[in-house]
């Protein structure tokens, strides 16, 4: 006899179970496990669901890394219980929360699947229902007695994205992400199809939960016209060890002396700096244009064709692991978890 899958289900907080408050009209967390007894669709799945909510649930803009711990410590204490997790997150900072999952889940063998909506579940036009009940399904998805995706993944609209190559892109429209520069892991129609190339394979090693993140990182977008004293005066916030610095194009920046020697002055004093594209699709190539050649020069980190969101999360993940700069740069620059395309 086939075992039907367990799905645990955390609610995080997030438009999905908001509720719009009768005197002012705007959105908070709500008891979701009340509203999710609306959904009767639930019990039609092939698979059992529990659910359990972080406490209290909160929306996503107000999520630092102390709750990712929290979210990594529900999923590792279920762990053996369950054959998937589905996390309903608030969309503006799921991509960040994703990403840094990624990272803290090494060797995982069981999907987290993350979703939430633009709209909340009880809402009419909500597209809330959809996205959870296929990333229910997804994360429900099995071959062989093993899960189909062994991954961190984000599920919105139609799309299974690797978690930490996603981007929100929109605040309105039901497609609210992106990953430009992965194809996507599955995609939902008439059929749900599965794209196994795409997918993260593993091996057999033990799952490891690491939560240890280092919070002392900035990120810096440069812009023409950006102004000496302001570098400096950022630069030089204590205890700063380490930067994603979002450059133009292919990772170009101002040529001019004071901003490259401001760089490297940090860099020689200790300061993890990654050259991140503020373009949202395509990769930094520091040397293909004369703007970028003394960044490499001067040993600035090539993000590739990472996300800000995973180059920050994979920086909080690093520090503590990597204390000379060149043995940074090299793991910096290679993929923990297909988060970056390494040539
Ligand atoms: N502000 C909400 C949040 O991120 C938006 C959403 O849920 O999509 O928590």
């Amino acid at each position: 006899m086939n075992h039907k899958p367990n799905i645990l289900l955390l609610y995080t907080g997030g438009t999905i179970g908001m509720m719009r408050s009768s005197q002012t009209g705007s959105l908070k967390p709500f008891n979701f496990d009340k509203l999710l007894r609306k959904i009767p669709e639930i019990k039609l799945l092939d698979c059992s669901v529990e659910t359990i909510s972080l406490h209290p649930p909160i929306d996503s803009s107000n999520m630092c890394p102390t709750h990712w711990i929290a979210i990594a410590e529900l999923i590792e204490s279920n762990y053996d219980k369950f054959d998937g997790f589905v996390v309903l997150h608030g969309s503006d900072t799921m991509s960040y929360t994703s990403s840094a999952l990624s990272f803290m889940f090494e060797n995982l063998e069981k999907p987290i699947v993350f979703t939430g909506s633009q709209l909340p579940i009880g809402d009419l036009r909500t597209d809330a229902k959809e996205n959870l009940i296929t990333a229910i399904q997804i994360a429900a998805l099995q071959k062989n007695g093993k899960a189909v995706i062994q991954e961190v993944s984000l599920y919105f609209e139609y799309k299974l994205y690797r978690a930490n190559r996603t981007t929100k892109i929109n605040a309105e429209q039901f497609q609210a992400f992106a990953s430009l520069n992965y194809p996507p892991l599955a995609e939902s129609g008439v059929h749900l199809k599965v794209f196994e190339e795409n997918i993260l394979k593993r091996d057999e090693s033990k799952l490891k939960v690491h939560k240890e993140l280092d919070t002392c990182i900035g990120l810096l977008k440069i812009f023409p016209g950006i102004r000496p004293d302001f570098i400096k005066h950022y630069l030089s916030t204590p205890q700063l060890k380490g930067l994603v610095l979002e450059t133009f194009g292919s990772g170009n920046a101002p040529s001019e002396d004071w901003f490259v020697n401001t760089l490297e002055t940090s860099i020689k004093s200790g300061l993890m700096i990654v050259n991140v594209t503020q373009c949202s699709g395509g990769s930094v190539a520091m040397g293909q244009y004369e703007t970028s050649e003394r960044l490499k020069q001067i040993g600035l980190i090539s993000g590739k064709d990472i996300t800000t969101e995973s180059a920050l999360a994979k920086l909080m993940f690093l520090l503590p692991r990597y204390k000379d700069a060149k043995d940074f740069k090299i793991n910096f620059e290679r993929a923990v978890c297909g988060e970056i395309s390494e040539n």
